[in-house]
């Protein structure tokens, strides 16, 4: 492990869908919806729906906004960003702060949710033949489309959280390339405050522990991600995804953050429920680290926010501070 404090972060969450419903049609996913032919918003989130959830949760100071994309020339496109826009509007209402994710973005589009949203994220994924063929039948998922997504949230000075989905054909080097090029572009534009090394699960309805060889595998990309990336970049595992018994190997390879946690709930991966913030704490602490809870915005972010969200995420941070 390379000199740094023993200290992993956590986001208390909660997660709004606003629709599920996608023009994309990735070949692993579990979450989609087809869109209804007439109306791709058809199962749109209400905003009463959204108020109950943030009611549900009242510790959660993140609102994750993840949702399904409508295609950009659709008649829907504009509604569903007026949705995105209302909910985000609903979490600052509530004292919370949005993070959305919500797939490419046009300037116009990331600009108006970049004033409102202290961070918002999209996944490179990979890259490679292995993922063209997964997202053959996913236009925004284009390789080129999704980097200029994180050079334009760059040019806009929007915090920024990406990664990779692990484990689905891509080779070590097409993960090593995929790490050189978030790494590129935190270089020029410095806002990459975290990666995610997501293992990928398949969808069903039981979880299935992944298997030792994995993990190994997967620790040595944690150690080969930590290398690659700049030290102010966060490493992030969701720890649903992961065996509990081999937590400590992770953290020990590099990995820094846990991510969002909304109560037991992961909404892309039903069957991994999360484990509890407590019991984490506890296994931490038990081997010397520390378990802190902290914002989406990571805090050496947080002075490039637009004022009015600057100054209520700073107030939000201190808040963190106080004990009890
Ligand atoms: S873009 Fe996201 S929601 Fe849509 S099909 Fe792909 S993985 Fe699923």
């Amino acid at each position: 492990m390379r000199g740094r404090s023993k200290l992993v972060t956590w986001s208390p969450s909660v997660t709004l869908v606003p629709t599920s419903s996608c023009f994309n049609h990735c070949g692993y996913c579990g979450f989609r919806q087809a869109p209804h032919p007439q109306n791709p918003l058809a199962d749109a989130l209400t905003e009463p729906e959204a108020q109950a959830s943030l009611e549900r949760r009242p510790g959660a100071q993140e609102v994750l906004l993840l949702s399904g994309e409508v295609a950009p020339q659709a008649p829907q496109r504009r509604p569903w960003l007026a949705l995105l826009l209302r909910l985000s509007r609903l979490a600052l209402a509530n004292g919370r702060l949005p993070h959305t994710n919500a797939g490419p973005l046009s300037l116009h589009e990331m600009a108006a949710l970049g004033r409102l949203n202290p961070s918002m994220g999209l996944m490179l994924e990979g890259l490679g033949p292995v993922w063209q063929r997964w997202h053959r039948q996913a236009p925004s998922k284009r390789l080129e489309l999704r980097l200029l997504q994180l050079e334009q949230a760059g040019r806009l000075g929007i915090p920024f959280t990406t990664g990779l989905l692990l484990g689905l054909g891509e080779s070590p080097r097409e993960r090593r390339q995929a790490l050189e090029l978030i790494a590129l572009l935190q270089a020029t534009w410095g806002h990459v405050q975290e990666v995610i090394l997501q293992p990928y699960r398949p969808p069903g309805l039981s979880p299935a522990e992944l298997d030792p060889a994995r993990c190994d595998e997967l620790l040595d990309l944690i150690g080969e991600a930590r290398h690659i990336l700049p030290p102010e970049v966060h490493l992030q595992l969701p720890p649903n995804l992961w065996p509990r018994q081999r937590l400590m190997e992770a953290l020990e390879a590099g990995i820094d953050d846990l991510g969002g946690i909304d109560g037991d709930r992961d909404v892309i991966n039903p069957a991994y429920a999360q484990p509890s913030p407590q019991a984490l704490a506890r296994q931490l602490a038990a081997a010397g680290w520390e378990l802190r809870p902290r914002l989406c915005v990571h805090r050496p972010w947080l002075d490039r926010l637009p004022s009015p969200l600057r100054q209520r995420a700073q107030a939000m941070a201190q808040q963190l501070d106080r004990p009890g």
